[in-house]
């Protein structure tokens, strides 16, 4: 049985469309689940449609989130934000990290879940070790060292991998129930998890564009995970 893997999609206010990049639905499909773009909306009663349906969720990359969600004013280096797609996944993050669904965050993904939960965020990092990789997007940048007892260990079954990195933020302030998962040499947050839910992992990095077998491992995880929740 293949799970259900609701992946929250983009908005573009310019074209008036609703997009989402490839390689997040064949990663998914890839391993094992069946992908479902979901358009934001900003009606509950369709928000709890869409978990009715889906066995999992994974929450996507993009631009950066209204910093008003952590009760900061906006900082000059922040980027473009995104006010449809924000409340959306807001208000899908606080209806589901609640229960027991799997839910998997990737880079904007990865903040959105700890902002929902009360964290905070670098509006611009500041650092020597450059985050915003000039290198093609599968190319592994940067080193992430994984934390010994933590879920994403267990995934990945190693201690130090390398990374694609396409962030100019991230997390400040750990959101309530979540830990650090991996970190990059500069001390900057590369993975959360949660410490009290079965499956709710962010990572800074793009799994989705890369075709090494941690990304592998880590989507095949989710997938299981999925399953195992499906009952
Ligand atoms: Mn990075």
């Amino acid at each position: 049985m293949r799970p259900i893997i609701g992946i929250t999609g983009n908005y573009n206010y310019d074209e008036d469309l609703f997009w989402l990049k490839k390689h997040y639905v064949t990663s998914i499909n890839k391993a094992g689940g069946t992908s479902l773009i979901l358009p934001p909306v900003d009606d509950d009663n369709i928000l709890n449609h869409y978990i009715s349906i889906c066995n999992g969720f994974l929450f996507s990359g993009g631009g950066d989130i209204d910093p008003y969600y952590w009760g900061e004013m906006p900082e000059r280096r922040l980027g473009e934000v995104n006010p449809i797609r924000d409340s959306f996944e807001y208000n899908l993050a606080k209806k589901i990290l609640g229960g027991t669904i799997p839910v998997l965050g990737i880079c904007r993904g990865c903040q959105l879940l700890n902002i929902a939960l009360g964290g905070s965020l670098i509006q611009d990092i500041n650092s020597r070790l450059p985050h915003v990789q000039k290198a093609p997007r599968d190319y592994r940048f940067h080193a992430i060292v994984i934390e010994e007892t933590s879920l994403l260990r267990r995934i990945i079954k190693s201690s130090q991998i390398r990374v694609n990195s396409f962030h100019h933020q991230a997390i400040k302030k750990l959101g309530s129930g979540l830990k650090v998962a991996a970190s990059a040499p500069d001390g900057i947050i590369e993975a959360v998890e949660s410490s009290v839910h079965p499956f709710v992992i962010g990572v800074q990095w793009h799994p989705e564009s890369l075709t090494d077998k941690y990304s592998y491992l880590l989507f095949r995880s989710f997938i299981e995970s999925c399953k195992r929740n499906c009952t």
